[in-house]
């Protein structure tokens, strides 16, 4: 296997010699440092951040249990779903495969490289046929992206089901977990050390609360992190968002998570009640997808109430669906109280 990834990674990223910034040669603390033309006067950030985030990632190790040189970290998830493609496909002549419904930046990072975007239906109640999905691929199949909980249907699917299609593809699984802190069901990170095709995607930007510190991680093999570090931008992680999500790291979110499941559940019981809502799908994550007889109608009602879902409508399989974030409890309770009044 470990072979076959080398050659599946692009020949020109493959021939890339090892990254090295100014400061790479040398590891200490107590130097002068005259070399990298910065400002000498410490004003906090005249200092370039760390471009291997050494502090971060020993951090972030202890709280996932993965080893840091399994783990990459991106500017949100953005950087990662766009430098696999960048890694593993040549542009105008590999593939990726995904299902549909599924968050957009699969296929639009995919547009971008220049990448073919095979999309594979997901059963009516949003299941996952993983025979069709692995039937899609052909030899120039180099991605494929799954969503686990999947945006914007909110279900999980079976972790043995991922672990058969991560077995089974030839070629890099994604598995996006964006969603996980909120899923009854484990994470994939476990795994890893078994698949060394497997590209398990978190971000801090839902549970954690940091979305705008843009902070995306992509948990792989030591050598798929080596070659997304060596092509990505230097210094992709700022030194203020370094900074911050250090300390912010320190303080577990446990309690708000706790809470807005508890409020999902709420909202899904409550939901169900509403005249206006023909149908509430089961959710493993901090949002809830509805269906509803004039999408475009209770959007615009609820924009009149001050309150902003999400129209996926026009999304494949979600016909009808507003995608609605949980909210804090009163958020909520106004939610609820405006769809209630709605016939
Ligand atoms: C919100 C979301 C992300 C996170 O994106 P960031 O760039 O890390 O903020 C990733 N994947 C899915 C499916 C999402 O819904």
């Amino acid at each position: 296997m470990a072979r076959q990834i080398e050659e599946w990674i692009r020949p020109n990223i493959r021939a890339l010699a090892p990254y090295s910034t100014a400061r790479d040669e040398y590891e200490g603390e107590l130097g002068i440092y005259l070399d990298a033309n910065e400002n000498p006067y410490d004003n906090g950030y005249n200092r370039y951040p760390d471009p291997h985030q050494r502090v971060l990632k020993r951090q972030i190790a202890r709280i996932k249990g993965v080893s840091a040189e399994r783990i990459f970290i991106g500017n949100g998830s953005d950087e990662p779903i766009d430098l696999a493609y960048r890694v593993f496909c040549r542009p105008g002549v590999d593939n990726a495969v995904s299902i549909a419904p599924s968050y957009g930046m699969y296929k639009v990072a995919a547009s971008i490289n220049d990448v073919e975007f095979r999309e594979v239906p997901l059963r009516q109640d949003f299941s996952l046929d993983e025979e069709a999905l692995l039937a899609a691929a052909d030899e120039r199949t180099k991605l494929l992206f799954v969503c686990s909980p999947n945006n914007p249907s909110g279900n999980s699917f079976p972790r043995e089901q991922l672990l058969r299609i991560v077995d089974r593809f030839p070629g890099m699984v994604v598995v996006d977990e964006a969603y996980i802190d909120f899923a009854s069901q484990a994470s994939l990170l476990a795994d890893l050390e078994r698949y060394p095709n497997l590209i398990v995607l978190q971000t801090l930007s839902k549970a954690w609360g940091m979305a705008g510190l843009r902070l995306g991680l992509a948990f792989a093999s030591p050598r798929v992190v080596e070659v997304f570090s060596q092509v990505k931008y230097p210094y992709n992680i700022n030194g203020l968002t370094q900074r911050i999500v250090g300390e912010r790291l320190e303080h577990p979110v446990d309690d708000q998570v706790h809470e807005l499941i508890a409020q999902r559940e709420r909202m899904l019981r409550e939901l169900t009640g509403c005249p206006v809502i023909r149908q509430v799908f089961p959710s493993d994550a901090n949002f809830v997808l509805v269906k509803v007889d004039d999408p475009r109608g209770v959007y615009e009602a609820l924009i009149e109430a001050g309150i902003i879902v999400r129209d996926r409508s026009r999304m494949i399989g979600c016909a009808g669906c507003l995608r609605i974030t949980v909210g804090t409890p009163e958020e909520n309770d106004r939610l609820i109280r405006v769809l209630k009044q709605m016939k």
